[in-house]
């Protein structure tokens, strides 16, 4: 088995023009992994990539023929795993959080075409879904798998992250980027990358979540990558906008701002409240004069169906 990037897309790095840029006198690049699999495949893309990168690969060496996981029901974790699944011949199993509701969103009906087994547990079970009997249960019933936790998040992701971290910093000379920012969730995604920098680079790790859990998870999941933790990086817990899924009207005009100006597709759940806080402290004037700064795109560009078909197509597309 090869996993391959798209490449076309790979090492895209776009710059970003926009007299705010000038006033502030920093250079934005919006690292391009949205388009790591290829405009058509808005699943296995972005962050999600990297992450499951190492994981199949793993899979595929133990022998495994599926993949099972966890996932709330526009989770771009289960579609990035039903889309990896169907490319490199694995079965795919996703527990979905809730009950089924019919038609099924798009992000269920697009793992299903995909061919993920979708098996709907009541928020009670869900809940026990790392207990030792329920994982158990369902290997009677599914037989043995590789199991993917919720999000994705474990080491040989990092494993991965890391990677898109020595990607960034090899674009640049010498010392890299001053600063590089991408979305958490689960903070799998910034950990790795702040495995790969240095104290030249500072990452900025923009939270979707509300609450301020992310310092002590991030700085959990690098323990074992690290003796001494490294301090180069910080969470921003400002632009969450109320939480997961949570959004008000000026992020909603940022997002469609973007695409028409700098086209630039974001998403209304991750990428677009990292721009949009991005922005913010540019405006701010947080970042020092002649600071490089690289936005990672982590994708999640197919939760923009399921959000539009909840929320009035407030997202513009094309
Ligand atoms: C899943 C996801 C994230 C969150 O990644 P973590 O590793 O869980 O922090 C960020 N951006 C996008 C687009 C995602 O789909």
């Amino acid at each position: 088995m090869f996993l391959e990037k798209n490449k076309h897309q790979q090492d895209h790095f776009q710059e970003i023009f926009d007299p705010i840029l000038d006033s502030s006198e920093v250079k934005v690049w919006v690292k391009r992994d949205d388009l790591v699999s290829g405009a058509e495949d808005l699943a296995f893309c972005g962050n999600k990539w990297w992450k499951l990168k190492y994981n199949l690969l793993h899979a595929k060496a133990e022998g495994h023929s599926s993949l099972l996981t966890f996932g709330g029901a526009y989770s771009n974790h289960i579609a990035a795993v039903a889309s990896a699944g169907k490319q490199y011949n694995f079965k795919t199993i996703g527990l979905i959080r809730g009950q089924k509701v019919l038609p099924l969103n798009p992000t269920l009906q697009f793992a299903l075409e995909k061919g993920m087994k979708l098996h709907f547990l009541s928020r009670t079970e869900y809940r026990q879904k790392n207990e030792k009997h329920f994982l158990k249960d369902l290997k009677e019933q599914y037989g043995s798998f590789y199991l993917i936790p919720e999000g994705g998040t474990n080491q040989l992701a990092l494993k991965g992250t890391k990677e898109l971290g020595c990607e960034i910093l090899s674009f640049f000379d010498q010392n890299g980027p001053e600063y590089i920012t991408v979305c958490c969730g689960t903070g799998g995604t910034v950990a790795g990358i702040i495995s790969a920098t240095n104290e030249s680079n500072k990452v900025l790790g923009f939270s979707v979540l509300k609450g301020d859990f992310l310092t002590e998870e991030v700085s959990h999941l690098m323990k074992e990558y690290h003796s001494t933790l490294p301090k180069n990086w910080s969470i921003q817990n400002d632009y969450h906008f109320g939480g997961y899924a949570k959004f008000n009207s000026n992020l909603i005009d940022f997002i469609n701002w973007f695409a028409e100006d700098k086209k630039i597709q974001l998403d209304p759940i991750y990428t677009g409240k990292m721009m949009y806080g991005l922005w913010d402290l540019i405006k701010k004037g947080f970042f020092p004069k002649n600071s490089r700064i690289v936005a990672i795109h982590s994708g999640g560009l197919q939760g923009i169906a399921g959000f539009n078909q909840r929320f009035d197509n407030l997202i513009k597309t094309k």
